[in-house]
Formats: C-alpha cells, structure tokens, sequence
C-alpha cells in the first residue's frame, strides 16, 4: 500500500529546506506593492500542536500563498503567547520552571510547525514573556495611567479557589472556572482596570464599519457591549425627605405599571434605609445568601430570583402611589444605578419576581389577542398609564422623559453592559504591572528608563495564597523612582489578553528596540488583512485587541482605528461527534499523520472536509481520500513527463485549439480557474474551489485516454501541459510540497510561488453552440441548440427527450442513434 504513495517525505524535507534557505517568505516592507497581512492567532505554547491548529494554519497558508501568487507583498508572520496558568500550573505540578517548561514547548511546536511547511516569516517570530516584548506594554501601561485609561479600586471579583486567580466574566460558564472547572466565588479584592468603557460608543460604532467580519461576531460584540437607551430618576423614600432612590429604565414609558423596586443587595443606601437591629440582621443573613450565587447565577433568565422586602416604602412620582421595595439578587451594583423600577407587565424578570412574591402585575401596554402568562416587550398602543394612554411606546418614552426632565426628577441616560477591564492576576507568570507604591509619594509608576521591569527568574511556587511576587523581597522592596525612598513593587502580574491586544503590531518590526514598533512599519502593515481564529475569541481577544488599538491610536503611536479588516472563524475540529480532546480520547496527533500520510495530505484533508466556518468532522476515509488524490496527481504527472508534457513552443495564452474536443478540454480548464479563484477570494468556499481541481483532474485522465483522431499532436501536448501546470498552480496553497515538486519536476527553475496565480482566458469560456437536425427514420423532427464539444452521449439523450422527438419514438424501439458531429442526429427505430 504505502510503495504505491508518491515520496512525500523526502519532497516535504526538501521543500521546506529550499524554501528556507531562499528566505522566500520574508516579508519586505515595499511602497511599490500592495501588501496583504495575512494572521492567524497565535498559539499557546502547550507543548504539541493538535487538529485545530493545522486546520487554521492550513487556512491561513492558503491564503497567504493564494495572495502572493495574486501579486500582493504579504506578511505572514508567528509568534507564541506565551504567558499564562499552564505554565505556572506545571511548574506547581512538576517542579518546572515556567520559563523552561514554555520556552521548550515553544521548540517543540515550532519544529511541528515548521513540518506542515507553513509559509511563515519565521524572522519575524514573538514571543510575549521575552521582557524585549512585554518592556512596551509596560511603557503603554504608564501612558495609560497618566491618562486615566489605567486605575486600581476595590471590586468584587470572580476567584477561582482552585486557580487562585481572578477570572473575568467571560472566563466564568455556568458559575464554573473556564480552565479547571472548580466553583467560582465572589471576592473583594484591589486590582487594576483598564478604562475599556471609555471607548464603548466607538467600539460599538465601529460594528458597522466591519463588513469583513462574519455577522455572528459583530452581534456577539454588540451584545457584550451592551449599549442601552433610557432614563434615569429618583424616587423618594416615604417619610425619610432626605433619601431617594435613584433608578436606571430602558423602558420610562412603562412607569405607570411600577408596582415595587429593586435594590442590589450590595446597595451602599440599604445600611441607610434600615433602621432596627431586626431588619439588619436579615439583610445581612440574605447579603451573605447572595454572595455566595455568581453573576452569571444572578443574571440568569431560567432560575427562580431571591428578594427581601425592606420595611422602607419608595414613592412613584408619576402616579403618587406608594410602593414596597425590596433587594433581591436579580439586580447587580454594576449595571446602571444598581436600582430598578420593576414593572412586571413589560418586563419578563420582574414578572416572575412579582408572580413569586405575590405583587401586583399592571400591564400597560396593549397585548396582542391570546398572549397571556408573561410579561409583554413588544410594542403596542399604552394603555392604564395616565397622561401616556394612546400613545406607542416610543412616543411614551420620549413623554415620560420630558415629563421627568420637565420636573427636574431625572434625565435621559445611556447605559453600557460592559465594564471596564480588570487587567490584574496575582499569578507569577505575566507581565509585572510597572508601579511600586512608595511610603512617602503612594502609588508612583516606574521611571521609563528603568523598563522593563523583569519578571524575577526566581519564585517558589506553591500554588497556594496570593501573588507568587510577593514573596520575592528582591523584587518587592525596591527604590522610589521619584524620591530614591522605599517603595514597594505592585505584585499583581497583567492579564496576557494584554500582549494578544498587540502584538499584530509588534510583527511589523519584531526586533526594534527603541518602541513598541517602528512607525513606518506599522505603517505600512496595518492593519492585519485577514485575521483567522476561533470563535471562541469572539468577545475577548477581540474586544480587548479593538480597544486597545484606539488606545494606541489616541496615544499618537498608530493610526489605524481598527486593527483587523476581516475575519474569519472557523469552525472546531470534532471526531466522533465531540470536540477532540484527551480526556474523551478521540485525539488525532498531527505529527503520526504528518509521518504516515505526509502534510500536504493534512492540509488538504482539513481544507477539503468542511468550508471553514463549519465544524470538521474528521474522518479517516476522507484523509485516505486526500491521500489517493494527491497520488494520483502524482502518477499522472510523472507518468506523461516526457512527450506527452513537452514545454510548449508558445505561451499557453496563444494556445488556440483547432478540434471541438481541443477547444471542450480547455474550456474545462479555464472553467475550474475561475471557479476556483471565486470560490477562495469571494466565498473563503476553499473545499468547492478543491472540488473543482479534483474534477479537472478527472478531466486530465480522460482526455489523455482518448485518442482525439484528428487533433494536431502539438495541439494535445499544448492542451495536456497547459491543463496539468494549471492544476499544480491552483494546487500549491492547498498542498504545497507536492505542487513544488512536480513543478520543478516539469523543467521550471523558479519556484511555483513566484508564478501568478492562473486566469481564466475569456477566449477560452466561451461557449459556441450549434444547431443539430434531429431526424426519425430520415424524416426532420426537430432542431436542438447545444454547445459545441457536448459529448455525443449527452447529445443522444438529448435527442430522444426532446419533446417534438418523442411522439416518434415513444412507441417503437430506438434501434440506433447516429450523431454526425456539429450537424445531425439521426434516429433509427425497428418499425
Ligand atoms: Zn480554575
Ligand atoms: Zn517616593
């Protein structure tokens, strides 16, 4: 079996020797060209590169060797984010040092990388825990900070028991630690934020300005951002002047139906509006209760909420009626004012809190005949709400705000679901954050010229308490950049969300050292072309890499407002109907196929199997299929490499078949370019695009079984060369070692990567019909228009289905059918 398959391993060596020693992929800034900066996301270094990361390497090689064949100077370059918990965790685990146990991995994955013959400029390569990296997020964290952009204060916080470490929103599903699943509880804890809700408008704005972005994402940003429209007012506490309670509503049209409100438990008025011991003590019972739920428990949609009802009365100012108020645990401190009108008719969660607790449910807006037994957000005519009866929703919104405006009782309000960005991790493995906090001048950042503050080799690691940091007295007792007094270094380490927010801009010029990136590079670069990953980074990593891009921008270092142009997210790599994972143990390695079946078969597997947003189901038949096609192309090419595929006395452009089977065959060929071209720049469809060249492949194989009486011999080796170097030109981004090599193989000195990527010869698709005669036993029955080069089989059915044929034929038996090429069809039936 394996004797029949082409030497893919000698070729793959030798192509990735070749292209290396050439420095083929090195990337060249040139103002002359158009450039193409084609990224896919960069890897965490765990030690072993598995199917997830061939597919989208293979996707992004793709289309980084398609773009260059299509003229353009590209920059494809990779990197390691490298810092972050596996490390730590192994280092905990076996003893490791984090720097030893990364920077190994990073040799391993490299060298596999460097097996699937990716066309990376490995000059450019990055790596984030190198202080050459991390010193200029460093830098930018001080500039942030005397602009406000950084801040540290008290929150309460996600922490994972198990990890040690905070955990933003996002890492938290189902109130479980994203990495290791343990519990998440809530802590108050100092840290630093990044001010991200400064640039929430922007970031949303530009939502709309991604075309290139799949529609999925930019929703799922949207959402996370969160932006709403309302009111914000007060409702004075019965019989207390002195104290309201201040209130957020994306719905003021509704407050007719305010039957109670809603503090957060955590609410700073609640110490105030409670008077006797009694009624601390239970909302001290229920804030403890509270505190144990996560946010993500609390803001959940399916699960029964949990109030108490204080003895303080709020007024409704519109109505003048008094209603009770409770906390409950549906409402969080961090949104809006932390306080809530709740108006159970219009609003599903309030609706199900008062069913509950057993309070009144004033609809105000009309319900759609039959919708009854949950709270109604559409729109409607309002109805049981005063002065706004009649009007639709949004007029009784505009209204409502003019009344309270009118009144000096509140004012329209914009509200964000994002918050900023806790950018602090008491974990040794990052980023130290660049300030010490001095006994006589407090928080003071560190001098720039001190930069980078390294992160100190030595640490023990237990795994337990707070930041490893803080138990090296050689980093933590320092000297006051500002008065040379005693100071104590910050020990949090940063978020490594940090570095992936930049480090597109650090490939731009990787070794520079007197910035985070040399301008004109960045210039030139930016922003990334085509950017690939999954969609798992949906919101983070590419929230965080948005925001911080405008950061930079607004700090006068770059000038691009977005840094990537497009993105595609493709799909996971499943096997057996589960993601591929070690512990459901359906695990592909790439390296066992990489060896058994070559790399090109990997890459052209994973490219084939599904279009790329799609899930991959992987499965051993079609890698066995990827294998045999590219034998096949293998055998075909080697087998007619002498006459049959002479170099061409003139360029193919010229070549202009004489015979209807010359003129049919190069039609197909000219067919499969275009087709392939649209379906790989237009459609990212790069498995129909693979499809066509496998049909042309099939095409090659019967063309040259036939013997084409009557074609000139010069004008089949012309056709067969013409179609066979096609197929290795649309071949080479999807399998590039086996292109490369028949290519040279064929007499080329030039690689095939500096050829341009084929067109479609307009000449070639035309289509010329004629007209066939259709005659029954000598007599004309009909006429049929078809192109010319239809084989005579499909003609012959054609024939015989034509409808002014049949009634002459339908009920005899068709003896024969003869078809005079270009003129007749003749039927014959035994009469
Ligand atoms: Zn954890
Ligand atoms: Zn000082």
């Amino acid at each position: 079996m394996s004797s029949d398959r082409y030497p893919f391993q000698e070729i793959e060596a030798k192509w990735q020797r070749i292209w290396d020693e050439r420095q083929q992929f090195r990337a060249v800034e040139d103002p002359a060209r158009p450039k193409f900066y084609c990224l896919e996301m960069f890897p965490y270094p765990s030690g072993r590169i598995h199917m997830g990361h061939v597919r989208v390497y293979a996707i992004g090689d793709l289309l980084a060797r398609f773009k260059r064949m299509r003229g353009f100077n590209v920059l494809h370059p990779m990197g390691w984010d490298a810092f972050g918990l596996p490390a730590e965790n192994a280092a905990i685990e076996h003893g490791v040092h984090p720097a030893i146990w990364t920077y190994e991995n990073i040799d391993n994955m490299r060298s596999q990388l460097k097996k699937m013959g990716i066309s990376y400029d490995w000059s450019r390569e990055v790596t984030t825990c190198d202080p050459a990296y991390y010193k200029w997020e460093q830098l930018v964290f001080i500039k942030m900070l005397e602009r406000g952009l950084a801040y540290r204060r008290r929150s309460t916080v996600n922490w994972c028991p198990s990890c040690q470490t905070v955990l933003a929103n996002e890492q938290v599903e189902n109130g479980r630690c994203w990495r290791c699943d343990s519990e998440v509880i809530p802590k108050e804890i100092d840290g630093w934020f990044f001010k991200i809700t400064a640039y929430a408008d922007e970031l949303l704005e530009w939502c709309d300005r991604l075309p290139g972005w799949p529609e999925r994402v930019i929703t799922m940003q949207r959402n996370w951002i969160g932006r709403s429209e309302g009111a914000e007012f007060d409702l004075p506490v019965v019989g207390r002047p002195e104290l309201n309670v201040r209130v957020f509503t994306t719905r003021p049209d509704t407050v007719f139906g305010m039957t109670y409100a809603v503090l957060a438990p955590e609410h700073p008025l609640v110490d105030q509006l409670v008077t006797d011991e009694a009624e601390r003590r239970a909302v001290a019972d229920f804030r403890a209760e509270v505190a144990r739920e996560t946010e993500i428990d609390r803001l959940a949609a399916d699960r029964p909420k949990h109030g108490l009802r204080l003895r303080a009365k709020v007024v409704n100012s519109f109505n003048g009626a008094e209603i009770p108020l409770f906390i409950a645990d549906y409402v969080l401190m961090g949104y809006g004012t932390g306080a809530i009108m709740a108006v159970p008719g219009e609003d599903q969660r309030d609706w199900e809190f008062a069913s509950q607790y057993g309070l009144p449910i004033i609809e105000t807006v009309q319900r759609p005949a039959g919708f009854i037994g949950e709270a109604y957000s559409g729109d409607g005519i309002k109805v049981n709400s005063g002065f706004l009866d009649g009007l639709t929703v949004a007029e009784a919104k505009r209204k409502a705000i003019d009344w309270l405006v009118g009144r000096g009782l509140g004012v329209a309000k914009v509200n964000y679901r994002l918050r900023d960005w806790g950018i602090s991790r008491q974990r040794y493995w990052g980023a130290p954050i660049p300030v010490l906090y001095c006994e006589k001048d407090g928080l003071v950042p560190e001098a720039e010229e001190n930069l980078p503050v390294v992160l100190p080799r030595d640490v023990q690691l237990s795994g337990k308490g707070g930041s490893p940091l803080a138990e090296v007295a050689s980093f933590v007792n320092a000297r006051c950049p500002k008065c040379g007094g005693k100071a104590r270094r910050e020990t949090d380490t940063m978020d490594t969300f940090v570095e992936s927010s930049w480090y597109f801009l650090r490939y731009c010029s990787p070794t520079y050292d007197r910035g985070m990136f040399e301008r004109g590079a960045a210039e030139y670069w930016m922003p990334v072309d085509q950017y690939i990953g999954g969609i798992e980074h949906a919101v983070l990593h590419l929230l965080y890499a948005r925001f911080y891009t405008k950061v930079l921008r607004d700090l006068g270092m770059v000038k691009v407002d977005e840094p990537f142009t497009a993105l595609l997210s493709q799909g996971m790599v499943i096997k057996d109907g589960a993601k591929m994972s070690k512990s459901k143990g359906n695990v592909v390695d790439p390296d066992d196929l990489i060896r058994t079946l070559g790399a090109d078969t990997a890459r052209l597997f994973s490219l084939f199997a599904a279009p790329p947003e799609k899930d991959l189901d992987w499965n051993d038949h079609g890698v066995e299929g990827a294998s045999r096609f590219l034998n096949r192309v293998w055998r075909f090419v080697i087998a007619h490499m002498g006459e049959a595929l002479a170099p061409p006395q003139s360029p193919p452009s010229a070549l202009r078949p004489t015979t209807e089977a010359g003129k049919a065959f190069r039609r197909t060929v000219h067919e499969t370019i275009a087709k392939a071209t649209q379906d790989i720049e237009r459609d990212f469809h790069f498995n129909t695009a693979i499809s066509a060249v496998m049909e042309l492949v099939n095409a090659l194989y019967a063309f040259e079984a036939t013997s084409h009486d009557g074609m000139p011999a010069g004008e089949r080796a012309a056709l067969l060369r013409e179609a066979v170097e096609t197929t290795l030109l649309l071949l080479g981004p999807i399998a590039p070692h086996v292109s490369e090599e028949l290519w040279s193989q064929l007499g080329h000195a030039e690689s095939l990567f500096t050829r341009p990527w084929p067109a479609a010869d307009p000449a070639a698709l035309v289509r010329q019909e004629v007209t066939l005669v259709v005659q029954v036993d000598g007599k004309v029955r009909s006429r049929l228009n078809i192109s010319v080069g239809t084989p005579e089989e499909r003609i012959q059915r054609l024939a015989l289905a034509d409808e002014r044929v049949q009634p002459w034929v339908r009920e005899r038996a068709v003896e024969r059918v003869v078809v005079v090429a270009n003129r007749l069809v003749n039927i014959v039936t035994r009469a």
